[in-house]
């Protein structure tokens, strides 16, 4: 789960097409004025409240990749964030919960589409220890940043270096609500979870009072139990019946039964956790949210928990105020672009050679298309007067 204050949690900051009939409410009585309500939340156009805190999902799923229901922080989940147009210099801050695929795998996108696109800074990076050293988020993202040399040398040349880099802050994951972040008001505390191997956690944002959790995947442990309490909108996994994971992920029985109430958590552990916890609103994901298995699961928290519920899917949102808490789906365009932030996006301040790893030999091929395109190189040139000699063949 990801969200707003220029975090990215994990990836809860969050595709849906809302019908436009849904899109807005109220009593309108002249043709040419905007409807005074809202039941969509149209990205871009709400000012945040000064006392307000706004959470969007930007991935809810599967490990499996699907087209219309992303990973958590993997496959397609960088689409969901893109689209809420956010601009990447506020997109610099990232909360891994743990090193599974799908809780970290669009990072790349984050990393090389953000340097492309215009931020300014080195991408953040926090997340826990493991229980050795190349179990851990430093390994990882450093042999991350080694697996993509090509694309960063390839990249640098053109683009400055600095948001090409990653600061890595790697933490205990033993540490029980410690303090991993704390700036401009902002406070992200992380404990441990139970998931696979050591090393995953659940992470607490306190902000003007109000707390959001982000449990990541995890078996119930006492910890959430503990240091979730209080929370105004609390996120844990609520994995799928181990019939749906025979019947719909090609598991056998026997793996289903222990990746769905082993190593995850089962609907009606969800929603003992949630009745013991009691949140002002709690979220379930981590299951492929549909007609097929929603009700079932729906069912099994309603055993055990009947507080207020979100059965999480892409782009929901939730708006966080004294009032209460409101949930919407976002209705997000198919083709954002980046939007403009405030700082600049660099030049290359080290004017590296751009060409430096095309060889004379590959460069030799290159066919001539100078009177294809040479008239619109030169009006655009003129237009944002470039020194023509910038681009002067180099011998
Ligand atoms: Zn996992
Ligand atoms: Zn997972």
């Amino acid at each position: 789960m990801m969200y707003l204050v220029r975090l990215i949690a994990g990836i809860f900051l969050t595709a849906c097409l809302t019908a436009s009939a849904h899109a807005a409410g109220g009593k309108v009585t002249d043709p040419n004025s905007a409807a005074p309500d809202r039941y969509a939340y149209y990205p871009g156009t709400e000012e945040l409240g000064p006392d307000e805190m706004r959470v969007v999902a930007c991935g809810t799923g599967m490990p499996s990749a699907r087209h219309g229901q992303a990973a958590t922080f993997g496959a397609h989940s960088m689409g969901n964030v893109a689209s809420l147009m956010i601009p990447y210099d506020y997109l610099d801050k990232v909360f891994i919960s743990h090193l599974h695929t799908d809780h970290w795998g669009d990072l790349s996108s984050l990393w090389a589409g953000g340097w492309t696109a215009g931020r300014s800074s080195p991408l953040k990076v926090w997340g826990p220890s493991g229980s050795t050293p190349e179990m851990g988020t430093k390994y990882a993202v450093e042999h991350f940043l080694k697996a993509y040399n090509w694309d960063y040398q390839t990249r640098v040349g053109a683009l400055a270096d600095g948001p090409g880099q990653i600061e890595v802050t790697e933490f205990d994951y033993k540490g029980e609500n410690h303090v991993v972040y704390d700036n401009n008001g902002v406070v992200v505390r992380a404990w441990p979870a139970i998931h696979s191997g050591d090393g995953s956690v659940s992470y607490a944002l306190e902000w003007n009072g109000y707390k959001f959790v982000f449990g990541g995947d995890s078996f119930p442990n006492k910890w959430f139990i503990k240091y979730a309490k209080d929370a105004d909108l609390a996120i844990h996994e609520c994995f799928h019946l181990p019939e749906q994971m025979v019947k719909m992920y090609n598991q056998a029985p026997p793996v289903a039964l222990y990746v769905a109430t082993k190593i995850h958590t089962s609907p009606q552990a969800f929603g003992k956790i949630m009745s013991t916890i009691k949140p002002k609103h709690a979220v379930a994901y981590h299951f492929f949210n549909e007609e097929e298995t929603r009700y079932e699961i729906y069912a099994g928290v309603r055993e055990t928990y009947d507080g207020p519920l979100s059965m999480a899917t892409d782009l929901m949102t939730w708006n966080i105020t004294r009032d209460g808490i409101r949930e919407r789906m976002a209705t997000v365009t198919e083709e954002a672009w980046s939007v403009d932030g405030p700082v600049p996006a660099p030049n290359n301040e080290k004017g590296d050679n751009p060409n430096k790893w095309m060889s004379k030999e590959i460069l030799s091929g290159a066919w001539d298309v100078r009177d294809a395109e040479g008239r619109m190189i030169k009006e655009y040139m003129e237009k944002f007067k470039l020194d023509p000699k910038m681009f002067a063949p180099k011998e």
